[in-house]
């Protein structure tokens, strides 16, 4: 048997053995170690003496909660079971390893969260050309190799299958977007994997040959029963074969660890890069599309306020529209249609609501039908949400707009199966098909004789028990069952003297003796027989049952498409009527007008009523670039996400929460938080801060919308400014997108004077005896004035630093007007002389000048640096060598301070 298990070992070295032994699933050896710190089991050991080996197991039925833990502790599992029946055996029962369990391979139900994809991603990366490979042994840096990656990605629990191509630098932005729990990668490769994303998915590697063309062409046309992959859009060049090795990857993957029929994957869909808003992965996490910052939960996130379907496949649904919102007018519109349809006809919608509490997860469901995995309880609900469809139907009939006839046109009742279900299936089904007893009355002549039989056999042996009470005068005689002896006569030993002749002993128990007779055995032999035989034809019905379904597998997959596409759009209607959303109008022209727009997830969570409506204007009239300039804790970062979220929502097609909008679709949303504000992550290092503004100031075209909130904080004052300053500068100059940057740096907002499209904003604050409140407002203008000192005295910081903080802020504000009582003109003029001066309590003056005709030497430098020749990497190396000039020069002033 030891040698049963190396072999399954052997067989799947990176997986934990889970070993089947009669009603125990066991694990040993290092496994067992593992086991028993991540599952909590006992350690025992297995042959004791001179080499023991560590042993660790559970009860087989606890099988799917010890997986569950084992996974999501970053395991694999290989289930290793008894594939011949013990009984019937010669020698040592058959194992085998029937299914490997890992994070994207996960189809039990128990295991899955009903609201979300989970998907199983491969990755297929360029080989090196020769010359590439040549340069990077001789220790050369190569040129990067332009070929596109492979990435296709499979929801095993539904068999939805994709697959694309995309730029090396764009992998990371796709896999945040799909969010995948496992990744596919071949051997050589691994390193390639952008290791922000390792902690986010396990990343399985496999060997090169698992992802060759060839085969993978193979393996999907087989699978698919086509003779070209075409007809799923895919074509012979080279980004598709990439697309196609990745798909054909996961195909071989699946082979090898499910042993599972996998019928339900039945087509490949291209994924093709523009027709999405692209939000790349750092936006993605700092707008919390759907998952918060801090602990990456579900709750808080936009998703989470969104997501008010009735069903799970509505929810994953609509989980799939926030990630990849749309960018063609003609696809919003008709959701916006829909949702419009659905919001005016009020009634019908809570309608279709209600009927859809009765629907139950119709992918999932079949999925488990194709894979043969279905219970009787599955296919009941398979039958109970085929008889609502007629509902559906009706609701849907004679609507106007496009989409919501074609929701219309793809439910399909299925009324021969409806009807033969409900006429097979009792209400209440079991958890296995071997229980019986699930099939009603009157559906099968032969069944229903066979239980005649049986229930006869059981009446006469209850009456039998009354006669032989009667007959020997035995008052407590009675009759019972079990196993090992089947019906039995069980005698109390008090009466032990009345024993009949004929009666046969066949067991002692505690102070009784047990019997059996001829004639009962007779009966036992009906009772047994008719149900043993009643259980197989159950099972044999039940299976023709669901081959029925399977047979009408494309239809249904249509109707459950159709029926999360329902939920979703009457979700977002309900949504709209109740929150008050407005529908945005969407339009081509890259403006964003929001009037008495809210932060759709602060508007549910703050207090009823207290959130405060705020107005964006950007176009060219009112600016394209938005600096918005405030106190702490005014509402800055909350009123830019705002935008970004209520721009992405209109192009999900949703309504949004605003009194009237007009948005103008854009192709990307960057979003960009200062190093200081995302200290909780622990990566508050400025050069992530400075590698993300790089990203976007090379990315972004004019169709973009970025958000940059505190950037350049993450460094000294002067230095901040200066970058924020120019990356202000460049956004306006080059890229001229719609630009939301909230700073609370004063002094950026002397560029609106120098720049036409860049519109200072700011955040009303009230102040009266020395307290302020804050009004949230976004009004035009540049703040004035610094809070921090009103915020720190509300955070209870001592009164005497309070006392002292004003003095120094007087002080300051003093000398700060005498230095800059004259403003800054246009940057380009080279004779301006503008000073940053920063005054120490003490009186001493350090002055720092930007710009003017004796500059300091770094100055000169930075004019003669080509910025159009520079990489991100020597833009840092520069800056930092400047700095640190810049930094000595400070010290040498500050020691001929006064003081
Ligand atoms: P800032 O970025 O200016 O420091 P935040 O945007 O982080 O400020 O907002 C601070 C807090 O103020 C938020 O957590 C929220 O509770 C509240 N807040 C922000 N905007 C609004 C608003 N429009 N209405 C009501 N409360 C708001
Ligand atoms: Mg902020």
């Amino acid at each position: 048997m030891m040698k049963q298990y190396l072999d399954a070992k052997a067989a799947c070295p990176n997986a934990l053995v889970l070993f089947r032994m009669g009603d125990f699933y066991e694990l040993f050896d290092e496994d067992a170690k593992t086991a028993a710190q991540v599952l909590g089991l006992a350690l025992t050991s297995r042959e004791k003496g001179a080499n023991p080996m560590p042993m660790a197991g559970f009860p087989h039925h606890q099988l799917d909660s010890y997986i569950g833990k084992l996974i999501s502790a970053g395991y694999r599992a290989a289930v290793c079971e008894q594939v011949e029946d013990p009984k019937k055996a010669k020698g040592l029962v058959k194992r085998e390893v029937v299914r490997v369990v890992t994070p994207g391979t996960i189809t039990e139900e128990a295991l899955l969260d009903p609201k979300k994809c989970n998907y199983l991603a491969a990755l297929v990366y360029p080989e090196p050309s020769k010359s590439q490979a040549d340069a990077e042994t001789a220790g050369l840096n190569a040129e990067s190799n332009s070929a596109p990656v492979g990435l296709a990605w499979v929801e095993l629990s539904t068999g939805h299958f994709f697959a694309g191509a995309f730029p090396r630098e764009q992998i990371a932005d796709q896999l945040a977007r799909i969010g995948p729990s496992e990744c596919l990668v071949a051997e050589s490769f691994e390193s390639n994997v952008p290791s922000a994303l390792r902690e986010r998915m396990m990343l399985t590697t496999r060997p090169v040959w698992a992802f060759g063309l060839r085969t993978a062409t193979e393996t999907l046309l087989k699978r698919f029963g086509t003779a070209t992959l075409e007809g799923f859009g895919f074509t012979s060049e080279p980004g598709d074969a990439a697309a196609i090795r990745a798909a054909g990857g996961i195909l071989d993957y699946l082979a090898e660890t499910q042993r599972q029929s996998l019928e339900h994957i039945d087509a490949l869909l291209p994924y093709r890069v523009g027709s999405q808003l692209e939000i790349d992965e750092a936006s993605r996490r700092s707008l919390e599309i759907t998952e918060t910052l801090r602990n990456r939960r579900r709750e808080g996130s936009l998703l989470y306020v969104l997501d008010q379907c009735i069903t799970s496949m509505g929810s994953r649904l609509l989980g799939e529209w926030v990630a990849s919102p749309l960018t063609r007018l003609a696809e919003i519109t008709v959701r916006q249609d829909a949702i419009q349809e659905l919001l005016n006809d009020d009634a019908g919608t809570r309608e279709i609501r209600e009927h859809l509490r009765r629907v139950y997860d119709l992918q999932r469901l079949l999925t488990r039908v194709l894979q043969a995995r279905a219970t009787p309880r599955d296919v009941a609900q398979i039958g109970r949400t085929l008889r609502v469809l007629p509902l559906f139907r009706e609701r849907l009939a004679d609507r106007h707009g496009s989409f919501l006839r074609s929701l219309h046109d793809f439910i399909d009742p299925c009324e021969e199966i409806a009807e033969q279900l409900n006429r097979a299936l009792q209400d209440e089904c079991p958890l296995s098909s071997r229980e019986g007893g699930f099939i009603r009355d009157g559906y099968n002549a032969e069944l229903d004789s066979l239980r005649d039989l049986q229930s006869g056999g059981k009446k006469w042996i209850a009456e039998y028990q009354t006669r032989e009470s009667q007959r020997t005068g035995i008052s407590n005689l009675k009759i019972g069952f079990n196993r090992v002896y089947g019906y039995y006569i069980e005698i109390n030993n008090t009466q032990a003297s009345k024993i009949p002749e004929g009666y046969i002993r066949k067991q002692t128990v505690r102070n009784a003796e047990r019997y059996i007779t001829p004639e009962l055995k007779e009966y036992e032999e009906q009772v047994l027989s008719a149900g043993e035989r009643g259980s197989e034809l159950e099972s044999e019905l039940f299976d023709e049952l669901r081959d029925r379904i399977a047979g009408a597998k494309t239809r249904l997959q249509k109707t459950a498409h159709a029926l999360a596409h329902l939920d979703v759009l009457a979700n977002l209607a309900v949504l709209a009527r109740e929150r008050g959303y407005c529908r945005p109008r969407v339009v081509e022209e890259p403006v964003l007008m929001i009037f008495d727009g809210r932060h759709p997830v602060l508007d549910l969570t703050e207090a009823a009523g207290t959130f405060v409506p705020n107005d964006t204007k950007s176009d060219d009239r009112h600016g394209t670039i938005q600096l918005i300039t405030g106190p702490n804790m005014a509402g800055k970062s909350t009123f830019i996400r705002q935008v970004a979220l209520l721009t992405l929502m209109s192009q999900i097609g949703s309504f949004i929460p605003a009194k009237e909008a007009e948005i103008g679709i854009v192709d990307r949303i960057f979003a960009r938080v200062g190093a200081s504000d995302e200290l909780s992550r622990g990566q508050s290092t400025f050069m992530v801060e400075m590698t993300e503004t790089a990203r976007i100031l090379n990315m972004a075209t004019a169709r973009s919308l970025v958000i940059l909130d505190e950037i350049g904080r993450g460094t000294s004052t002067y230095d901040g400014i200066s970058l924020a300053w120019a990356i202000v500068e460049y956004l306006h100059e080059r890229v001229n997108c719609r630009t939301f940057f909230a700073t609370h740096y004063h002094e950026l907002t002397d560029l609106a004077e120098s720049f036409e499209r860049i519109a200072n904003l700011n955040v009303a604050v009230r102040e009266w005896n020395e307290e302020i409140a804050f009004l949230h407002k976004i009004v035009p203008g540049a703040a004035d004035k610094s809070y921090g000192i009103h915020v720190a005295r509300l955070a209870g910081v001592p009164k005497e630093v309070i006392f002292r903080a004003r003095e120094i802020l007087a002080d300051l504000e003093k000398t700060h007007l005498d230095a800059t009582s004259h403003h800054l003109e246009p940057a380009a003029s080279e004779h301006q002389r503008e000073t940053f001066t920063q005054t120490t309590p003490g009186g001493g003056t350090m002055q720092f000048s930007l710009f003017g005709p004796e500059d300091h030497p770094v100055i000169e430098e930075i004019r003669q640096t080509d910025m159009n020749r520079l990489t991100p990497i020597d833009a840092l190396k520069l800056l930092s060598e400047w700095k640190q000039q810049l930094e000595q020069d400070a010290k040498k002033l500050r020691r001929r301070r006064p003081g």
